[in-house]
């Protein structure tokens, strides 16, 4: 096959399907239709081709792109085409994929429903009544719909692992560092980052391996080696030290994901792989300290957001400070307003020592439980939500249990470890269930070694 016809077979699937998925804010058809006939001039000579030379890929609306409409699921952004590529935009243009167009999210990734976008709901391809997850949804459900086979999302406590548990996809969050967040529009900046979401395990760790690496336009990045991932995918999981924390297993969650989870650790026993119940004494802090710091986060990164560098500005405004406050009163939806409130008030002083402090020490617990299991362990496993897709509508006028989807995916970002979703049964109303395997910092490759043992 050609790049053409890789490309040509996107947008006719796309054609097909997204009136029903709704996974796109924006496409990028003319532009992808010539790179595919640049790169399959090509094809049959001895040039050098990157790594997925003309692979179609879809990119969540959060990470900037050089002259194409990027509005991070915000009205305040509806207008906004950046004058610069992302990092991992760049490492793409490297690797020579092609970019069909920009995925619907929750606003400023603030969601775990896709339901807080400011443009339009995505259905989940498995029962369009129910949502992808969030708030990488349009990335997950793209690919599970068949529209892209590779695509981008950020998770700051869930947002890809979440999406791809119920989407029945494979979506990495990295090591905090592994990738560069520079054109990332920031949400929690101690917490986002960058990951792939793909059909498989493989494909999931060549889409890691071409934007993985240290960043001078990110101080955050990590100057760590970047191991060629792919190597690991031996399927030998034999003498593997699995951990499974009780509190995975515990209570508030379903019957169906413990179930899958133990049906999976029989898989590897089988292989030759162990496991041992542990404790993680703290990630019932998670969900709460999460809200606090990723809040707090927030308020300070969309302060920039104030009608007058750029994006929306409201019309009716009659001084400086009725333009900020008309700006972002109408600009930004209900949820965004809601942290900036919560973490406003997190960080003013006289609330500073009660709130933000208190929860980092949080933090460093919940880390520390993390280190004192990987010093025995290789990997820990559990489910990657307490239950499978939920219907559109379900959790949306309530906040509190929304926030609650995230209390197995929350601790591993509050600890900058990486996770992965890999696909683990279904549910009996037909739905994905997902399997969460964590691991040390920056070892995603013993994470695909297990995963990839179940394909
Ligand atoms: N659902 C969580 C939130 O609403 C996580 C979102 C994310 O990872 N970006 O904040």
């Amino acid at each position: 096959v050609s790049v053409t016809d890789l490309v040509s077979e996107s947008y006719k699937r796309i054609g097909d399907v997204e009136d029903k998925v709704k996974a796109f804010l924006t496409f990028d058809e003319e532009n992808a239709r010539n790179k595919a006939k640049a790169l399959d001039e090509k094809l049959g000579t001895d040039e050098s081709k990157g790594l997925l030379f003309g692979m179609p890929i879809g990119i969540k609306d959060n990470i900037v792109t050089k002259d194409l409409r990027t509005t991070s699921g915000s009205k305040i952004l509806e207008n906004f085409d950046p004058i610069y590529d992302a990092t991992v935009m760049n490492k793409l243009h490297t690797a020579e994929t092609i970019t069909i167009g920009k995925l619907n999210m929750d606003e400023f990734a603030m969601g775990s429903s896709t339901e807080n976008s400011g443009y339009q709901k995505t259905s989940n391809p498995w029962n369009l009544d129910t949502v992808p997850g969030g708030s990488s949804g349009g990335s997950a459900a793209s690919v599970a719909a068949g529209e892209v086979p590779f695509s981008l999302g950020s998770d700051t406590g869930g947002s890809i692992r979440q999406p791809a548990a119920f989407t029945g996809t494979v979506g990495l969050k990295p090591t905090y560092g592994r990738v560069s967040r520079f054109g990332l529009i920031a949400f929690a900046s101690s917490l986002d980052q960058i990951g792939p979401i793909t059909r498989n395990v493989e494909d999931n760790a060549y889409l890691l391996q071409a934007i993985a690496g240290v960043d001078a336009n990110d101080s955050t990045s990590a100057n760590v080696e970047v191991p060629n991932y792919a190597a690991a995918l031996t399927g030998d999981v034999k003498g593997l030290k699995i951990a499974v924390p009780k509190e995975y297993l515990g209570e508030g969650v379903g019957e169906e994901a413990r179930q899958a989870v133990l049906a999976s650790l029989k898989v590897l026993e089988g292989l030759g792989a162990s496991w041992e119940e542990v404790s993680l004494p703290h990630s019932k802090y998670g969900v709460a300290t999460y809200y606090l710091l990723a809040s707090s986060e927030a308020s300070a990164n969309l302060a920039r957001f104030d009608g007058v560098r750029y994006g929306y500005r409201s019309p009716n405004a009659e001084n400086l400070l009725d333009l900020y406050k008309k700006t972002r009163a109408e600009g930004f939806g209900d949820e965004v307003k809601r942290r900036i409130m919560l973490g406003t008030f997190a960080l003013s002083s006289g609330y500073y020592d009660a709130y933000y402090k208190k929860a980092q020490q949080a933090r460093t617990l919940i880390k520390k439980d993390f280190e004192d299991v990987f010093e025995k362990f290789d990997v820990i496993l559990g489910p990657t939500t307490p239950t499978p897709a939920f219907k559109i509508g379900e959790k949306i006028d309530d906040p509190l249990t929304m926030y609650a989807n995230d209390i197995l995916t929350i601790p591993v970002n509050l600890a900058g470890v990486p996770g992965i979703s890999v696909p683990c049964g279904f549910s009996s109303t037909g739905l994905p269930l997902g399997l969460q395997i964590i691991g040390k910092h920056f070892d995603e490759s013993t994470i695909y070694r297990v995963a990839h043992a179940f394909e």
